[in-house]
């Protein structure tokens, strides 16, 4: 892309609106990238300069059936395991932690360390505001326990449920099946 190309667009995209302060100052921006056996997939972000609102979320290019996938961490190496997560995407750590779709939701093109480091990031988060001592002492425990993952010393099972199949655990080693979908009524 050359330079005229991109000013311009910088231009389109900052006539857009934002949805929680609606400012006309958010810049949206799009990217393709490939991701070896699963496709290519489109990066979506929106940040609003007014407000600090920011979404980001990912798209296979081609239409994905509901997946679920599972993998066990098993050494050092499984970090570099590459995840891709729709913010549909429900991604559990049993014993360890949940993430949950919803309105804050993200989505993502990371590895696996990359998602053990979000959650030691919520976790070391909400350590510092609980006042509860057993609660403190949990929380202490379950950072040594990612630790523990990341280093190889300890094993860990990672799933990933994404009803709109847009999620994905990139390995010979992942487990793959259909994801029946609730239909909401
Ligand atoms: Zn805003």
């Amino acid at each position: 892309m050359d330079e005229k190309s991109k000013v311009k667009q910088a231009d389109d995209y900052e006539q857009q609106q934002c949805p929680l302060c609606h400012e006309k100052s958010l810049i949206l921006t799009e990217r393709e990238i490939e991701v070896p056996y699963f496709g290519n997939v489109f990066l979506f972000s929106m940040t609003c300069n007014s407000c600090k609102y920011h979404k980001a979320d990912v798209e296979a290019s081609e239409q994905k059936e509901p997946a679920k996938y599972e993998f066990e961490i098993s050494g050092e190496d499984d970090m570099k395991v590459r995840v891709v997560k729709s913010s549909e995407a429900t991604v559990k750590l049993p014993h360890l932690a949940t993430i949950t779709p919803g309105p804050a939701s993200q989505g993502y093109v990371t590895n696996i360390e990359g998602i053990l480091s979000r959650v030691k990031y919520q976790i070391e988060a909400s350590k510092e505001i609980e006042e509860d001592e057993e609660d403190k002492k949990k929380a202490k425990n379950l950072l040594k326990k990612i630790l523990n993952i990341t280093w190889g010393k300890e094993k860990q099972k990672l799933i990933i449920e994404d009803p709109s199949g847009n999620s994905a655990i990139i390995s010979d080693k992942a487990i793959k099946m259909p994801l029946k979908v609730k239909v909401e009524k």
